[in-house]
């Protein structure tokens, strides 16, 4: 059984349902394809940043929750500091709303739109003529589109077989969140706790959260950075365990439910992300910021980009990574740089006391992704000029390059 699409779109996450969503809306035929059934859980932190909400806006798709956030509260080094999402951003407020719900609602609208929905049966056997993408398996069915988008999450199962490689050289994370519950549910404040220790006392490169979620519970995780060369000697989920103790009193937790840990590529730290007729984006494509591990904002971005790209007859090879560097490359060399350097045991412990007495509204923009191309302050060309003398230093590390 074969079937014919101008679009399939490997992977249902907000990645995929958002090009899903983008392609139908441009008028291709377009086949959403996911291996799990909807709705399904993922291990995430479940916060949505003023520039998730506002993609989520231009999408038309509205969050069925009615909890709202003002911004971050920082937490750490025998300090607090309160940095609020900047009012200069077009989306002021943020949120954040369980991934079953979130994929559910977005899958749905893809659905509406148009869109095939094919669940259950992951996609695979993926048929090569050079580099181009003719032909995979959903199970028994066979699948022909003219383009392929790939968002098939941080593994990239699928991605991996079309070349696909992650650099753990660069800097990944690695994490776990829980759920528990509290009369803190409505809270209006991200929290962050950026001195995380581990059993020991140690201070670890990473961060605790705790995102209300506004239905009676939050969502409560932690961090840590981790590269080949200097593994994160941790175990999240107990240091997860640990950070929930030390916040239980104050926020009235119960007990961690539904724990669960994963691995993330960020920063770009992938190569062969395209080929003639496909390409691959969100965490598949390592579209996570390494500075917070957020990734649903530039999931649901890369999203839209790849989709204006659709049904243009160009060879992808280079045009997609082009795109992302041009879009992405310099701010995501430079976060990652610098959390590459938080890494070193000594540096936290220095830097993140100055760092929490600093200017706050810089640090909500940083922690928020909220520094755009359009943006022209002080905060955001210093963040670009040092982004564009840390790509020239470190020109040839990988960033999206290509080896076909
Ligand atoms: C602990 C943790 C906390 C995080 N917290 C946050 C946060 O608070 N805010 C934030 O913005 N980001 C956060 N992130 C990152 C965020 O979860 C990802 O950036 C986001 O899920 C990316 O979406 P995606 O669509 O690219 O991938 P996913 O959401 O992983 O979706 C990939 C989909 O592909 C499907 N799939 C895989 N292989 C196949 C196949 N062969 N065939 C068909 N389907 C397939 C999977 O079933 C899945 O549904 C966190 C990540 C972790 C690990």
């Amino acid at each position: 059984m074969v079937e014919h699409y101008d679009v399939a779109v490997i992977g249902a996450g907000p990645s995929g349902a958002a090009a899903a969503l983008h392609s139908v809306r441009r008028g291709f035929e377009t086949v959403l394809i996911d291996s799990a059934e909807f709705p399904r859980d993922k291990t995430c932190g479940d916060g949505l940043t003023p520039r998730g909400l506002h993609q989520l806006n231009q999408l038309g798709v509205e969050v069925n929750s009615s909890y709202r956030n003002k911004g971050l509260k920082l937490h750490g080094f025998g300090t607090s500091a309160t940095a609020p999402w900047p009012s200069t951003y077009p989306c002021v407020e943020g949120t954040a709303l369980q991934r079953h719900r979130l994929d559910a609602l977005l899958v749905d609208a893809s659905v509406a739109a148009g869109a095939h929905l094919l669940t259950g049966e992951p996609a695979t056997d993926p048929r090569l003529e050079g580099n181009r993408l003719v032909e995979f398996r959903v199970g028994e069915k066979k699948i022909r589109a003219k383009e392929v988008i790939v968002a098939d999450g941080v593994r990239s199962t699928f991605g991996q077989k079309l070349g696909r490689i992650w650099h753990k050289g660069e800097v990944f994370g690695i994490a776990a969140r829980s759920y528990c519950e509290s009369p803190f549910s409505e809270e209006p404040w991200m929290h962050s706790h950026v001195e995380l220790r581990d059993e020991e006392g140690v201070v670890q490169p990473g961060y605790g959260w705790i995102f209300p979620i506004g239905d009676g519970s939050v969502n409560l995780g932690c961090g840590a950075l981790s590269t080949n060369k200097r593994p994160a000697k941790v175990n999240t989920k107990k240091l997860l365990s640990q950070y929930a103790s030390q916040q239980r009193a104050e926020w009235q937790l119960g007990d961690e439910k539904f724990i669960t840990s994963a691995a993330l590529p960020m920063g770009g730290a992938v190569s062969n992300v395209a080929g003639a007729n496909w390409m691959i984006i969100g965490d598949a494509a390592a579209c996570v910021n390494p500075l917070n591990g957020e990734g649903i904002d530039y999931g649901l971005e890369t999203a839209a980009l790849a989709t204006e790209i659709l049904g243009t007859n160009k060879d992808l090879t280079l045009v997609w990574p082009d795109l992302l560097r041009q879009h992405y490359g310099e701010a995501f060399m430079l976060a990652r740089t610098l959390a590459r350097v938080l890494t070193y045991p000594q540096f936290l412990p220095l830097a993140g006391p100055i760092g929490l007495r600093g200017p706050m509204h810089v640090a909500a923009r940083l922690m928020g992704n909220l520094i755009t191309e359009e943006d022209r302050d002080f905060t955001a060309r210093l963040w670009r000029t040092a982004g564009t003398a840390v790509s020239t230093a470190r020109a040839g590390s990988p960033l999206w390059d290509s080896t076909f």
